[in-house]
Parts: C-alpha cells; structure tokens; sequence
C-alpha cells in the first residue's frame, strides 16, 4: 500500500472523530432536550408523550439538528398554548376552548381532530 493512501486515510479517520463527536453532542443535545420538553409538556397539560418522540425522532432522523428544530417548534406552540389547552390526541375527552375571534365555545369533530367554531364556521 502507498504511503499517501495510509496518510489521506489518517486525516479521514481523524475528521471522522471529529464529525462523529459533533453528532454525539447533537444527539446529547436531543435527549437532554426531549427531556426538558417532556417535563415542561406534563407540567402544561400538553401531550408530554407526543413531543417526546418528536424531539427524539427529530434528534435521531436529523442527526441533533432535527431534535433542535422540535424544540424550537414546540417552544413556539408552547407560547400560543398558555393554558395548555391542546388537545389530546388520545381520543381522550378533550379540555373546552374557545374560538380567538368571537369568544364561542369551539366543538371538538374527532375525525378531523380540530376544533370547530358553530358561529364563525372556521376550523381553529
Ligand atoms: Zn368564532
């Protein structure tokens, strides 16, 4: 074998380390992630669950970055949910809302698993 195949394969060994210790700490990144929105999920009445296998499914599929993008999503939708008022997509009896335009109560329509505004006749 040529000494520069040995060498060139050297330098690939060493940045494969390197992109492998990135992954890692994406991955860490993740986990410590899903974590964090798992309790603070639970905490809000969101579905803890759900989010916990989209951080992790985003961490593993998208190698951390996926995972991040999650958390971001999920902070955002924590900021327009405040009262934790998501509903379960568990088919469990979902928590009253309200419609953001008129004030009246939303009906819950499981088959398409929205909320439905009577007066506005808008899903929300
Ligand atoms: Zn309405």
């Amino acid at each position: 074998m040529p000494l520069g195949a040995v060498g060139s394969f050297q330098i690939e060994f060493v940045e494969w380390l390197v992109l492998l210790a990135i992954l890692v700490s994406f991955l860490v990144i993740g986990i410590v992630g899903a974590v964090w929105v798992y309790g603070d999920a639970e905490r809000r009445g969101m579905d803890a669950g759900m989010w916990l296998a989209l951080v992790l499914m985003g961490t593993f599929l998208g190698f951390g970055l996926g995972g991040l993008l999650v958390i971001g999503v999920y902070r955002a939708e924590r900021l327009k949910q405040p009262g934790g008022t998501l509903p379960p997509p568990g088919g469990s009896e979902p928590r009253a809302r309200f419609c953001g335009a008129c004030g009246q109560p939303l009906a819950w329509i499981p088959e398409y698993r929205r909320w439905y505004c009577s007066k506005c006749g808008q899903y929300r």
